[in-house]
């Protein structure tokens, strides 16, 4: 038999209606707060990754699905969908009327990570992105409607994680201060910290190989090393995060693994799934417009591991997958004639239906109908063909109503409305 890609998985029924369920309450919170969904493809030239990203990050050396296609060209499967985001906004020149662009968008990343419980190769992202401003009001309007979406959801166990990374004219110093930190104890640092001291010191911070925990334990902050502009602008993120009552802990070691961050970068931690606590982040990613080629663009954006999310969202529910309203448990020909039509016309009246389109018996069809969980049994035999009244049944009180057959959708429908 062919197996599932290892890191892959299936979202079945029964657990995809909390995925529906988040998304539907994830989309009508981002539209409330003027984001628009735009969709992206899932394959963009790999260029557009390793450019963005960032050369020396652990997605584009280690982790991408990268492959030549037929006429040579390489791709890749997104590994995220903010690089794509940028890609569309300046390729159709949303800027040009109006620079100040808000967007979502949902769906699957990838990743060739070694695999884990909340780790996946391919996973969901939910994803909001902000063009056009540059204002610290929007970091922290931003954070506090991913804030308000775990509320929604009624997930209480998470916590705001901030930090600000500064910008080009404070982190060059910041840098040489870090990189100074880690020549002193380059021995006892990894050989990931090490490869890229010269070229991406910052990824030492969060490494997580113990040792280089330790040797960092001490490094120089970013945060004393932020030009002014960029402690103003920290200073407005913490104060209106406050005013909002999100609660949030400066996190000095918070960089994330992306290169094209600067100032406010954010992480949603939550207790609920050990290893793998964070839910989400994001942060400002002012540069990278105009890296990509567009005009000097402020922008920030987030996403959430839709996986984890779920995860927790689902942790105290029952299985949510939807039963059938009615069974047509019909006996003999001209019987199932009947619940054939029914079906279909109950099934667009918003009444879910089923039937036995196989002919079994009476007894098989009552099996078949507590198999399937359905709310109410609607029998039709030889007996109801004969008095022109069917049966409807309801299977949890076992209470039995006749049903004209003459003009059974209509009653059926009268019934239901009058619940
Ligand atoms: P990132 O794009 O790395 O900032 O990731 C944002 C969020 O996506 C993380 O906080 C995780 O919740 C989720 N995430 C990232 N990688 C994975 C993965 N391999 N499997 C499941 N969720 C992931």
């Amino acid at each position: 038999m062919i197996q599932l890609i290892r890191g892959f998985k299936d979202i079945l029924p029964g657990e995809v209606e909390l995925w529906q369920e988040i998304e539907s309450i994830a989309r009508s919170l981002f539209e409330d707060f003027g984001f628009k969904e735009i969709r992206i493809p899932i394959m963009e030239r790999t260029e557009l990754f390793a450019r963005s990203i960032g050369e020396n990050t652990d997605i584009v050396e280690k982790e991408m699905y990268t492959f030549p296609d037929r006429k040579g060209e390489l791709l890749t499967l997104r590994p995220e969908a903010t690089a794509s985001v940028v890609r569309s906004y300046i390729q159709h020149k949303m800027y040009a009327d109006n620079p100040v662009r808000k967007f979502y968008t949902i769906g699957p990343m990838f990743r060739r990570e070694r695999p884990q419980k909340g780790r996946y190769r391919q996973f969901y992202q939910i994803n909001a992105e902000v063009f056009g401003v540059a204002s610290p009001y929007i970091d922290a309007q931003l954070i506090f409607m991913l804030a308000t979406l775990f509320e929604r959801l009624a997930v209480t166990d998470v916590k705001a994680h901030i930090n600000s990374l500064g910008c080009p004219q404070c982190r060059p110093g910041f840098k040489a201060a870090l990189l100074e930190y880690m020549t002193d104890r380059m021995d006892r640092l990894c050989s990931d910290c090490k490869r890229r001291s010269d070229t991406n010191p910052l990824r030492a911070l969060d490494c997580k190989v113990p040792t280089c925990r330790e040797a960092m334990s001490d490094a120089p902050s970013l945060l004393d090393h932020l030009c002014a502009d960029c402690k103003a602008h920290f200073e407005t993120v913490k104060g209106s995060l406050e005013k909002l009552h999100v609660p949030f802990e400066v996190d000095k070691r918070l960089v994330r693994g992306l290169d094209y961050y600067s100032r406010t970068t954010f992480e949603i931690l939550t207790g609920s799934l050990g290893a793998q606590s964070a839910v989400a982040g994001g942060g400002r990613y002012d540069g990278l417009v105009r890296m990509l080629g567009g005009p000097e663009t402020s922008a920030i954006g987030f996403a959430i591991g839709f996986d984890r999310l779920a995860e927790i969202v689902g942790l105290n529910r029952a299985d949510l997958e939807k039963k059938p309203d009615i069974f047509i448990a019909a006996l003999g020909e001209a019987a199932q004639e009947l619940a054939f039509d029914w079906n279909c016309a109950l099934d667009i009246a918003g009444i879910q239906t089923e039937t036995d389109m196989a002919g079994r018996s009476l007894k098989s069809q009552m099996k078949q109908a507590n198999r399937m969980n359905a709310k109410y049994v609607l029998i039709v035999g030889e007996n109801e063909m004969a008095t022109g009244e069917a049966v409807l049944r309801n299977m949890a009180t076992k209470e039995q109503v006749a049903v004209p057959i003459a003009g059974l959708v209509e009653g059926i429908k009268g019934i239901f409305s009058a619940m």
